[in-house]
């Protein structure tokens, strides 16, 4: 197995967007860089949200971008299958061998009672800290009010301390059960949470370095925690005092979170936006190098007039130079 293993894993819930783009931009050109597999993972697991089709128009977009693959959905590869959704037994077992260590509890609480039962109220993406009101209960079946949630209970000792690396955000220490509390592994309408299907999946398809979109930053702590709890020991053994035992490989891979684009008064971007669609580029005749060019320049790197801007980002690359904040999407379309 290569030293570095990336992936670049979309949801197929819609068309790709500029965001994506720059996201898997950046993933494809570290992993060149790094010389090192790169790694096609579909994320199709929450249903409701898949939108048909889009798996595919993903995959053509990126394919257009100049993107090439060494292990995905098309190709297969040494750790088929790359659609989540083919994926489902793993990540039962995973919830299994937490619930053997008891580490997991049903959970029918509603978002207004956790809102309301929370102790500071929190502005985040995350909602607020879960204050752990169904703890207690475990994983006994009772009277449940609506089809429960089965959540982690994050250790209360230093297990929950997690050091991120990260090499946009610098490396940081969080304390999971402070800032996020006991989180949700699978939803009450039986989908298994993106956190515990990436975990399983990143560490079954031996990821070492992950390259995301800046909006994912915060669940960096919460999956190396679930790496740790899932594989820092043999399965379905306890984990002792003593820490960790010889892991099947290390789960904690380094991070890059690329920053957000946002509108040019700071304000979210919606995926129907004007030329907010990878799609839209394509229909409009661009030249997907120029797009590239544009996107790695907004960022950071001017590739000047690179004819294979891909190869001259992946030679360039240099993290520090990425900006910090979120980035105006006009940078972008500027130059494209
Ligand atoms: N499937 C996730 C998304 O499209 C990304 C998962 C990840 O990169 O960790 O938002």
């Amino acid at each position: 197995m290569p030293a570095y293993r990336g992936r670049f894993a979309p949801s197929p819930t819609g068309a790709l967007h500029l965001g994506s783009a720059a996201a898997a931009i950046f993933c494809a050109a570290a992993a060149k860089q790094a010389g090192g597999a790169l790694v096609l993972r579909m994320e199709d697991i929450d249903r409701p949200r898949v939108v048909p089709g889009a798996a595919e128009a993903i995959l053509d977009d990126l394919a257009w971008l100049g993107l090439r693959w060494d292990e995905s959905t098309d190709l297969g590869g040494p750790f088929a299958p790359y659609v989540q959704s083919e994926r489902l037994a793993r990540y039962e077992a995973a919830l299994d061998d937490l619930a053997a260590r008891g580490l997991v509890y049903y959970c029918d609480c509603s978002r207004a009672e956790i809102a309301r039962a929370a102790s500071a109220p929190h502005a985040g993406e995350e909602g607020p800290r879960y204050p752990g009101t169904c703890r207690p209960f475990g994983m006994q079946k009772r009277d449940f009010r609506r089809p429960p949630a089965v959540r982690l209970a994050v250790p209360d000792d230093d297990r929950a301390l997690v050091t991120v690396h990260d090499r946009v955000l610098g490396t940081y220490t969080e304390h999971v059960g402070d800032v996020t509390g006991d989180f949700v592994l699978r939803r009450g309408d039986g989908v298994f949470a993106y956190q515990l299907a990436v975990v399983v999946d990143d560490v079954h398809m031996q990821i070492t370095d992950v390259v995301r979109g800046g909006d994912l930053a915060s669940s960096s702590a919460r999956q190396i925690l679930l790496g740790n709890l899932l594989h820092g020991t043999p399965l379905g053994s306890t984990l002792g005092a003593s820490g960790r035992l010889a892991a099947p490989f290390a789960p904690n891979p380094t991070f890059a979170h690329v920053p957000l684009l946002v509108a040019d008064d700071g304000s979210r971007l919606a995926k129907r936006d004007k030329l907010m669609a990878l799609r839209d580029h394509r229909a409009a005749g661009s030249d997907p190098r120029a797009l590239v060019r544009a996107i790695a320049r907004a960022y950071g790197h001017d590739l000047r007039d690179a004819e294979a801007p891909l190869e001259a980002l992946a030679e360039t690359l240099d993290w520090s130079r990425l900006p910090r904040e979120s980035v105006r999407v006009s940078t972008i379309l500027a130059h494209a």
